[in-house]
């Protein structure tokens, strides 16, 4: 057996493999899409985020899309068009951000666990947590770009008697049950920042089929204001630019082919990974597709070493990796407030996952030698894991 990287031999990828590197467009069609608007003055407020929000309407087939500054700020705005208030219900295996946006809305984050093989909201353990107690709001996220369990959690939504909204940041183009993610629930939204399917550099779309949370979030996108400035309630300045937009325009006609690339990526990383002993890639819905916005594993102890050995031996390998959401959001500082809620399922597959490099310009090669760097550290076992101690 080759020696690992971690225990002296040559690393595999002397240059180094990033995690993630953006699709982007050629800049001259960014360019060309921007110069109108841009000759005209027009930097906002311009036709470019209108055709925009026009066409990933018809990507995802529903009938409002409201573009936005941030997936956050489209969450802070569609949970503020709900008028939603007391507790949310929420996964805290999840990004930061899902529970930030209720947090500004003035909701109080109620925890739930996630599901150890698909790593979406455990939905039978969010209805216990809803017993005796109401909440306000319920949301989910389709983690990785896989789509959690949609119709489990609109019956959540039901029993509790509150609206759903699905931080859908990673799932543009993940499609449910032949439909695209972005119609279910009361609104979706989706992330244009740099790691997500379809980019702007920054931006987000807030996708409903309700016009009442449509026209909420477009007010509230623009300060409240209806036009004549005076304003209706405090909304954000979350415009997007016409820049942006030009770019988000051109990311999106590229996505089909994009799309087509990680799901063969993932596939051959399935195929790859599947005889080396405890590496187990996040289980997909039946009839479900990912987005793959990210390809995870989780480690299980019959690999021979924990998931942060892993991580230093591929990271010795020159393989970027990350593992999100670790810690997961009950854990942060910024919900030490929040009544402390036990969550071991949760705790235990933010310590046991790790989303490895999934970009356009892998090649099926560099996946196969990915894969043959994880069942080597693996093997070295005992060996890998001193040798990642003594590194620290
Ligand atoms: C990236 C991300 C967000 C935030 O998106 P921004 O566009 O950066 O505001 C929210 N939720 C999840 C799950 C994310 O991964």
């Amino acid at each position: 057996m080759t020696r690992i990287a971690l225990l002296g031999g040559t690393p595999a990828f002397p240059q180094g493999i990033p995690f993630a590197r953006p699709d982007t467009p050629p800049l001259a069609d960014v360019v060309e899409r921007l110069t109108p608007s841009y000759e005209r003055g027009m930097l906002t407020n311009g036709p470019l985020v209108a055709e925009f929000e026009r066409r990933a309407a018809d990507a995802l087939q529903v009938d409002h899309v409201v573009a936005v500054a941030s997936c956050t700020s489209g969450l802070i705005l569609a949970i503020r068009a709900l008028g939603a208030d007391g507790d949310v219900l929420l996964p805290s295996f999840t990004f930061s951000a899902t529970a930030h946006a209720a947090a500004w809305n003035g909701l109080t984050p109620r925890f739930a666990e996630c599901v150890p093989e698909s790593l979406q909201l455990d939905v039978a353990d969010a209805r216990a947590r809803l017993e005796h107690k109401s909440v306000g709001l319920v949301l989910a996220t389709h983690i990785f770009g896989a789509p959690c369990p949609v119709e489990d959690v609109e019956a959540l939504g039901t029993a509790a008697g509150a609206p759903v909204v699905f931080d859908a940041a990673h799932g543009f183009g993940a499609m449910h049950d032949g439909r695209p993610v972005g119609g279910f629930g009361a609104a979706e939204v989706f992330s244009l920042s740099p790691t997500k399917p379809v980019v702007a550099g920054e931006g987000g779309l807030v996708a409903t089929n309700r016009a009442d949370v449509a026209e909420a979030v477009r007010l509230g996108r623009d300060y409240g204001n209806p036009g004549d400035y005076n304003t209706l309630f405090p909304g954000l300045n979350a415009r997007m630019s016409e820049l942006h937009a030009a770019l988000g325009i051109e990311s999106l006609a590229r996505l089909p082919a994009a799309l087509e690339r990680r799901r063969e990526l993932a596939a051959a990383y399935d195929a790859a990974l599947s005889d080396i002993p405890g590496v187990v890639p996040q289980r997909i819905g039946a009839g479900d597709l990912s987005t793959f916005k990210d390809y995870t594993i989780v480690v299980h102890p019959e690999l021979g070493v924990t998931r942060d050995t892993l991580v230093a031996g591929l990271q010795a390998e020159g393989v970027d990796t990350r593992c999100y959401f670790d810690p997961p959001v009950h854990r942060h500082k910024a919900y030490c407030d929040v009544p402390a809620v036990d969550l071991p399922v949760t705790e235990r597959m933010a310590g046991s996952v790790v989303s490895l490099p999934l970009f356009g310009g892998l090649t099926d090669e560099m996946v196969a030698t990915i894969a043959g760097c994880i069942e080597r550290i693996g093997a070295s076992g005992a060996a890998a894991t001193d040798a990642a101690s003594s590194h620290h």
